[in-house]
């Protein structure tokens, strides 16, 4: 079988480690490079090794354009300003992106559309395939139901460390219950309840949020009716099922024309 040629980005990263240990035990991946930034004291490190796996033999290195140069896709969870300067570089020579990383601004937002017209560019704020795939079942359901008979609430639960909220994966369930709805997110969303709040606004979409402990991630999104409830709900058990999908969209990327794309495409569920 041809082996599809990867590269990761922010290799000591959090991120970037569970990358490639996951690529280490997936048959059709092979990791070619190895990038961290300039003055990074990881630059000169087996990568292997700073993945807890054994030397490997790829050394970490800061020219992005020489470690893209074999490269068929490059996996990136690394910062906006690295992502939208690599998403040029990749593009340059028409190797595919797998972007992870979280916190664009507008303008990196627009360059990396600009570079999407040159290579396959694949980017998500949660790349595990569970949420979104439960992000389009929500869809569905939302579209299926209607606002008339069935109120919508989303639960999330977050470790105690957690300084934002609703998590930003419960932002993308909202968003998806709002597409199938056929409404707009930000005129309808109830993020807060507190005191005499009166009776439920018919076709909003509630948001609630707990955290404690060490919960990685758990969602549930309610679709309450008359004398019958449906819940649709995924629970994240490690940063795993975040990089296990990045491969899978770099394997999905590697083989595509130039453009912009979602998990939902790799998924196929915008088919
Ligand atoms: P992290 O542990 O801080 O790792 C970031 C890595 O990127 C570090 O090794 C950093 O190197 C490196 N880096 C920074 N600038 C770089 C550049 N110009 N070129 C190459 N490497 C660069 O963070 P993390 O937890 O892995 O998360 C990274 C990003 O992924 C964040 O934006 C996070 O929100 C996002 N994330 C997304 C998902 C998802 O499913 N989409 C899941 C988890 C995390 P130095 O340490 O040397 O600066």
């Amino acid at each position: 079988m041809a082996e599809t040629r990867i590269a990761v980005a922010g290799a000591a990263g959090r991120m970037g480690r569970t990358i490639i240990r996951i690529i280490a035990e997936t048959p059709g991946a092979v990791l070619i490079a190895a990038i961290e930034p300039e003055g990074s004291d990881h630059v000169g490190s087996d990568a292997g090794e700073l993945a807890g796996l054994g030397a490997n033999g790829i050394v970490v290195t800061a020219d992005r354009k020489a470690a893209l140069s074999e490269a068929e896709v490059v996996i990136d969870f690394t910062a906006p300003g690295a992502s939208a300067d690599l998403a040029e570089i990749a593009a340059e020579r028409g190797t595919a992106h797998v972007i992870g990383t979280t916190g664009f601004a507008a303008d990196d937002e627009a360059r990396i559309a600009k570079a999407a017209e040159k290579a396959a560019i694949v980017k998500s704020g949660n790349m595990s395939l569970g949420v979104n795939l439960l992000a389009g079942l929500v869809e569905q359901a939302a579209r299926a139901l209607g606002p008339d008979l069935f109120d919508i609430e989303i639960l999330e639960m977050h470790h105690k460390h957690k300084v934002d909220a609703p998590s930003g994966t419960a932002l993308l369930l909202g968003e998806a219950a709002a597409k199938g709805r056929g409404i707009d997110l930000t005129d309808h969303s109830v993020r807060v309840r507190d005191g005499q709040t009166g009776p439920r606004e018919e076709g909003t979409i509630g948001f609630a949020t707990l955290r404690g402990g060490s919960v990685v991630g758990e969602h549930s999104v309610i679709l309450a009716g008359e004398g019958e409830r449906i819940e649709l709900s995924h629970q994240a058990g490690d940063r795993a099922i975040f990089a296990r999908g990045a491969l899978r969209a770099a394997l999905w990327a590697a083989l595509r024309a130039p453009g912009l794309y979602s998990m939902r495409d790799v998924l196929g569920l915008d088919r």
